[in-house]
C-alpha cells in the first residue's frame, strides 16, 4: 500500500511517499512554503520519483502550518503528532525531539512507544527560530546554509544579547562595523538560538536521546550549541527536515489500515 504525507510549512514544502508504512520510496523539498504554492510540485516529483499516479495512492495526510489550505488531503494531522511520529521512525530510541522550523520552535517529550507525552512551543517570537537565521543570513548576505561551517571557523563567539530579533539585527551591524570577525558573529547568531530553545527544552525536561528535526536541523553551528547548553548529545540525520511529512505519511498508513 501506498501513502503520501505532505508538511505545508511556512518555507518550505516538503512531501514523503511512504510503502506499506515501512519503507520510504521518495520524497521531495519545495522551496516555497504556504502561500506560495509548493504543494503540487513536491506531490509531482514524489510521483514521479516512485512512478506512481495518485489514483494508486491509498491516503494522503497533511499536516503543518499551510495544511488547512490545501484541498487535496484525505485528512490532516497537528505539527507535533507528525514530527513525533516521524521522529520516532528515524530514531525510535529518541526520547526528546527538538524540531526549529521556519517560524517555530518545539520540544516534543516522547514515551518509550513512540506516543508524545508532552511539549512546550514558541511560535510567538521569531528569536529561536529559522526565521531568525534567515534574517541574519540576509544581513551577512550569505546563505543559510553556510551558517554552520562559517561557525565552526569561530575562535571566540560574539555575544548577541538581544532577545529581540530586531534588537539582534542592530547588534549584529554593529558587531560588523566594530570588526568583529565574521565567523564569530555567525557563532554568536547560532549560539543565540541554541540559548532560546535550550531554555525551551529546559522547561519540557530533557530525556535521552535527544533527536533534532526541521531545517534548523542542518546548521551544525546551531547543533552543536544546543548539545553544549543541554550538555547531551543531540542528533540528527540528513532527512530530519522531511520528518513532518514522514510522520504524516505514517498516519495516512494507520488511518489507511483501520
Ligand atoms: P517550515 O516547515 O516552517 O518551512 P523547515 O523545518 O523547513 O520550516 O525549516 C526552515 C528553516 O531551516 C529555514 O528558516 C532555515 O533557517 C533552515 N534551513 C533550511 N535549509 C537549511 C540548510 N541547508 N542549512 C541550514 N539551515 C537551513
Amino acid at each position: 500500500m501506498y501513502t503520501l504525507g505532505i508538511d505545508i510549512g511556512s518555507t518550505t514544502t516538503k512531501c514523503v511517499m511512504l510503502r506499506d508504512g515501512a519503507e520510504v520510496l521518495a520524497a521531495s523539498l519545495v522551496e516555497a512554503g504556504v502561500g506560495a504554492d509548493g504543494t503540487a510540485e513536491a506531490v509531482e516529483s514524489v510521483l514521479v520519483q516512485s512512478g506512481l499516479n495518485m489514483a494508486a495512492v491509498a491516503y494522503t495526510v497533511a499536516t503543518g502550518y499551510g495544511r488547512k489550505r490545501w484541498t487535496g488531503a484525505d485528512g490532516e494531522i497537528s505539527e507535533l503528532s507528525a514530527h513525533a511520529l516521524g521522529c520516532h521512525f528515524l530514531m525510535p530510541e529518541a526520547r526528546t525531539v527538538i524540531d526549529i522550523g521556519g517560524q517555530d520552535a518545539k520540544v516534543i517529550s516522547l514515551d518509550d512507544s513512540g506516543r508524545m507525552s508532552g511539549f512546550v512551543m514558541n511560535d510567538k517570537c521569531a528569536a529561536g527560530t529559522g526565521r531568525f537565521l534567515d534574517v541574519m543570513a540576509g544581513i551577512l548576505k550569505v546563505g543559510v546554509d553556510a551558517l554552520g561551517s562559517m561557525a565552526a571557523r569561530s575562535e571566540s563567539p560574539a555575544d548577541i544579547s538581544s532577545t529581540c530579533t530586531v534588537f539582534a539585527e542592530s547588534e549584529v551591524i554593529s558587531q560588523l562595523a566594530n570588526g568583529t570577525p565574521v565567523p564569530d558573529v555567525v557563532a554568536g547568531i547560532c549560539n543565540s538560538v541554541a540559548a532560546r530553545v535550550s531554555a525551551l527544552a529546559r522547561r519540557q525536561g530533557v530525556k535521552e536521546a535527544v533527536y533534532m528535526s526541521g531545517g534548523v536541523a542542518k546548521n551544525e553551528g546551531v547543533r552543536k550549541a544546543l548539545e553544549r547548553e543541554l550538555g547531551v548529545t543531540v542528533s540528527t540525520s540528513p532527512d530530519a527536515q522531511l520528518a513532518g511529512a514522514l510522520g504524516a505519511a505514517l498516519n495516512a498508513y494507520r488511518k489507511a489500515s483501520t
